[in-house]
């Protein structure tokens, strides 16, 4: 997986200041907290609190283990997800993403207003409850030009929208992966299954071959045995 695509990724969810993780957990599995706080420059609890974070949203899991040297705590060994942790991601994202478009539609479409005392923010309907006047000061209330937050809005969704496509494409590289994998393990079952086949065929036929041997034997020794008897009867005939 891109590392750069990772990184934008958690830092999108833990801040800019755990983008390095990527780095540290990149390619390994099972990282010692304590080795990722030190690194980082933080403390465990401030590093937890971000690996949590992360692993939340499946992008991060762990295995832990108890240290007896400091009266059985748990310490905790992280690796990077991808597959079915990017998926999670990437249902994360599009919720967020659903969210910050229908704040953007009703920003653009709807009135607002605000005090520019207290800067208390209203929709249309409540203003006019008020009487478009301040319910905290009495000050008369002003329209809001939203164009920067609207701006702002579009900004984030067209940045979520990037990360989204990168996303995608690396879920589309890892399931092709997997598929190809599921494949030539089905592949490779068949070819041992035919193997086991001829096998068992193989072990029948000699088996069958053993069997006539073993009536014609019979035969001969039962030939063997009638002869001897009628050459006795002749004896004491005699
Ligand atoms: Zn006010």
């Amino acid at each position: 997986m891109q590392v750069n695509l990772l990184k934008t990724v958690v830092s999108s969810i833990a801040g800019q200041q755990a983008s390095p993780i990527v780095d540290l957990l990149h390619d390994k599995k099972n990282v010692n907290e304590f080795l990722i706080a030190k690194k980082l420059k933080l403390t465990i609890n401030q590093t937890r609190n971000i690996l949590y974070k992360l692993g939340d949203e499946g992008i991060v899991s762990f295995t832990r283990k108890k240290d007896r040297k400091k009266g059985g705590w748990y310490i905790y060994f992280w690796t990077l997800n991808t597959g079915k942790g990017l998926i999670k991601f990437r249902d994360h994202l599009l919720g967020s993403l659903d969210g910050m478009k229908a704040q953007l539609n009703k920003r653009k479409t709807e009135k607002f207003f605000h005090c520019p005392n207290c800067q208390i923010e209203s929709n249309e309907e409540n203003a006019l409850q008020y009487q478009y006047t301040c319910p905290e000061c009495g000050e008369v209330m002003q329209l809001k030009d939203k164009g920067k937050e609207v701006e702002n809005l579009e900004k984030e969704i067209a940045k979520l929208e990037g990360i989204l496509a990168g996303v995608n494409q690396e879920i589309e590289v890892i399931s092709k992966k997997e598929e190809s994998v599921k494949q030539r393990k089905i592949r490779a079952e068949a070819r041992k299954k035919s193997k086991e086949r001829a096998l068992k065929k193989k072990k029948k036929e000699r088996e069958m071959k053993k069997g006539k041997k073993k009536v014609k034997k019979a035969k001969k020794k039962s030939f063997t045995a009638s002869s001897f008897k009628s050459k006795l009867k002749k004896f004491l005939r005699r």
